[in-house]
């Protein structure tokens, strides 16, 4: 049984015209999905019973299960675990910035690219989610929470960008102003940079910001990190498409680099780097750097970098005038920190 959150608006619509001879239902079922954010279709009361038993019959409403619900000592950070229909667990992190809820969500089970350093690529690849699953990640946190989410980071488990066609489906609802009605400013895609799908993203044109995962100054080093693992783009290419991105959308793009101590921190890669961001012209207004402290992850031999190491390198981008910022560590404690969905 598909959940109604698969379907396009196309399809629901079909399904009540030729179905239930009543489209003009369309806009009431749509409000009690997305503003209401109803649990069964039961909860309709301005539907017939006729109408509610359809629907019921035909789909489900929820398909993920929350199994567990983490905070964070702060209380600002809860990282939710849910398990999937076929008994997978997919994780959501909900982040409080400046008073307003943001969630991170997975967009996989699993993860194929396998960064050395992220636990998402320790979970075995499963299958992409689907559309439904994405939007239920945003739905039952508002349930739990009995609040809205202001924003939206594709950050967690899996690489959206090999999700294309579900993450398009999903941005379109997020951005509808009768479903999520999220701006376009408050939503993010974090990839490691599948070249022809940030390429096609940027034709579609939604006008939410996009974040690279570059993670050192070297191909050979990237290579060997395992952020290339099973996709093949070189840096250059990666940071071309993020240009032709900007180019296009005139949103603001941010290129993110994991520290690791004694690995990518040196201030001659901090040097390469900045030079890598000069040479595609990306010292703009609309571009920012964003330098993520290392989170522990298991079974790795990585360490965060040190303070100084992080300052120095912030110091030489800045005298290249690229300004960076390092991402605040939100939720190590609980392990939902960058990284650590992966890790219990
Ligand atoms: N697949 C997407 C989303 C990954 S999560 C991507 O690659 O961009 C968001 C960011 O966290 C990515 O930049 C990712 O490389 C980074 N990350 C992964 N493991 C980390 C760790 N252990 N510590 C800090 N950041 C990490």
């Amino acid at each position: 049984m598909k959940t109604i959150l698969d379907l396009l608006d196309s399809e629901l619509y079909d399904f009540l015209n030729k179905k239930i001879k009543q489209k003009y239902r369309f806009n009431q079922i749509i409000n009690w999905i997305y503003k209401k954010k109803i649990k069964s279709f039961s909860e309709c009361t301005n539907l017939p019973k006729n109408i509610i038993k359809e629907l019921s019959t035909k789909y489900k409403l929820r398909t993920l299960r929350i199994i567990q619900k983490k905070k964070s000592i702060t209380n600002e950070t809860i990282k939710y675990i849910f398990q999937t229909i076929d008994n997978n667990n997919i994780f959501a992190v909900l982040l409080k910035k400046a008073g307003k809820n943001k969630l991170c969500i997975s967009s996989q089970i699993g993860c194929p690219i396998k960064c050395d350093f992220c636990s998402s690529g320790k979970v075995k690849f499963v299958r992409n989610l689907t559309k439904g699953e994405i939007l239920e990640q945003i739905l039952q946190v508002e349930n739990d929470i009995k609040g809205n989410i202001a924003g939206v980071l594709f950050m967690g488990m899996g690489e959206p960008m090999l999700n294309f066609n579900n993450i398009v489906s999903v941005i379109t609802a997020l951005l509808d102003k009768n479903k999520f009605k999220i701006g376009k400013k408050h939503i993010t895609i974090s990839t490691i940079g599948i070249v022809p799908a940030i390429k096609n993203l940027a034709k579609i044109n939604f006008g939410i910001r996009m974040a690279l995962s570059i993670h050192a100054p070297y191909d050979f080093q990237r290579d060997k990190l395992g952020c290339n693992n099973f996709i093949k783009f070189s840096i250059a290419d990666i940071m071309n498409a993020g240009k032709y991105y900007i180019d296009k959308t005139n949103s603001s793009l941010t290129i993110e680099y994991v520290l690791l101590k004694g690995i990518n921190d040196s201030t001659k890669m901090a040097h390469k780097f900045a030079r890598l961001i000069r040479q595609h012209k990306l010292v703009r207004y609309n571009v920012n750097v964003n330098l993520i402290p290392y989170n522990y992850t298991y079974n790795t031999s990585y360490r965060r970098s040190t303070d100084i190491s992080i300052h120095k390198f912030k110091t030489v981008l800045y005298l290249n005038g690229i300004i960076s910022i390092s991402r605040k560590i939100k939720g190590e404690d609980i392990n939902a920190a960058c990284g650590q969905l992966g890790c219990y």
